[in-house]
């Protein structure tokens, strides 16, 4: 029997032009390690993009790759899993993937690490695992789970980065005009209000075209139900994270006032999450996060999600391309699935470090042909690898 022989950790840090969401508002500042918050969403992020990559290797020289959520101080995951992680993986059977994941999560529990670095680093490990066993069974991931319902999965198209309201109009109809059907923006840099900023959206793209908007969880309950009340004459698709993530009596009270579907989730991680949302009612479509989560949460909560007639729309993070071609692995064999979100100033540039047929073109993703992820790292993402 081949068994995993390495595990190998990769702290990734890829420069970018213009910051993620934007460039920075007057008086934002940077850092000395390039890290800033905007003063819009309160949030951390960093100047260049940093990502997580993991190889698990096998006796007999199989790989499999995965890549945990490393948007801030990537080199924490490297530490966890070097440290702490390692020792359950080697000389295991790979086909084992389940039991070392339930395993390592079940040896930090009692200590409270029921999330944070801890699950994040664990998710690389989880998507490598389940690469590696689609690579030896000659499956895709979506064939594992035992469904390939979707050959393409719809996409709505997130974010639009430009310093002003006619700036960001205009990109959102370019984005329309080459065959998007969706589009987000964002509340941390709509600089003249949200109902500003849906009323110029729905002016630029005309009745048709869906307009979600991001709330960056800035809102008190009834804040976010006048808000989103206020948005829903120009025909909002869907309201994300209005209030703050540990509100779920605020989440509840939003989702029973307004008309507008409401999605919540990107910063949960595993079922134990999850579960005490949808018995309250806290949202009615949810958006997982691969990086955070692994193949093997994100598949559990979304089976969870049906049993609560949720929707499911993933998130998509700032990442090297490996997540998310976990991500829609899992989502093409979703019954629940509604639509993918498309970070396109990372995905489009995510092409040339990934190797395989992943791409998005007109509105929808396309699952990578091929075993396992269907993507692998491609050399030149090497270049970027974080050093001691
Ligand atoms: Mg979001």
């Amino acid at each position: 029997m081949d068994r995993i022989a390495a595990l190998d950790v990769f702290p990734l840090s890829i420069p970018r032009d213009t910051p993620y969401l934007g460039p920075l508002e007057p008086g934002v500042t940077v850092s000395p390690h390039g890290y800033f918050v905007r003063p819009g969403n309160q949030t951390v992020y960093s100047v260049d993009d940093h990502s997580v990559l993991v190889r698990v290797t096998t006796e007999q020289g199989k790989v499999g790759w995965g890549e945990s959520f490393g948007v801030v101080a990537p080199k924490v995951a490297k530490t966890i899993m070097e440290e702490l992680m390692t020792p359950h993986l080697i000389g295991r059977d790979p086909h084992d993937g389940l039991a070392i994941v339930e395993d390592i999560y079940n040896a930090m529990r009692v200590r409270g690490f029921f999330g944070g670095f801890y699950v994040d680093a664990l998710a690389g490990i989880d998507i490598a695992l389940w690469d590696l066993r689609g690579k030896l069974a000659g499956l895709p991931i979506c064939k594992l789970l035992g469904a390939r319902r979707h050959s393409r999965l719809p996409v709505y198209v997130s974010g639009l980065p430009r310093a002003t309201l006619p700036e960001r109009a205009a990109l959102a109809k370019e984005w329309i005009d080459k065959g998007f059907g969706a589009v987000k923006f964002a509340a941390a840099v709509a600089d003249e209000g949200e109902p500003a900023e849906m009323a110029a959206l729905r002016q630029a793209l005309g009745p048709g075209p869906q307009i979600l908007a991001d709330f960056h969880w800035r809102y008190t309950d009834q804040e976010a139900i006048k808000l989103i009340t206020q948005l829903e004459p120009y025909d909002l698709a869907v309201a994300e994270a209005p209030v703050q993530p540990e509100d779920m009596e605020g989440q509840a009270r939003v989702v029973a006032a307004v008309k507008t579907p409401v999605a919540i989730g990107e910063e949960l991680r595993t079922v134990y999450e999850y579960r005490p949302r949808f018995t309250q009612r806290c949202m009615s479509i949810i958006q997982p996060e691969m990086a955070h989560m692994g193949i093997t949460s994100f598949w559990h909560v979304c089976q969870m999600a049906q049993a609560f007639h949720c929707r499911v729309m993933p998130h998509a993070t700032i990442g090297a391309g490996i997540a998310q071609a976990a991500s829609l692995q899992v989502s093409a064999a979703l019954a629940n699935f509604a639509m993918h979100e498309y970070q396109h100033s990372i995905f489009d540039r995510n092409l040339q470090f990934v190797q395989g047929n992943m791409r998005c073109e007109a509105g929808y993703f396309y699952l990578p042909d091929g075993p396992g992820l269907g993507v692998e790292p491609a050399p030149a993402l090497f270049d970027f690898v974080m050093q001691d």
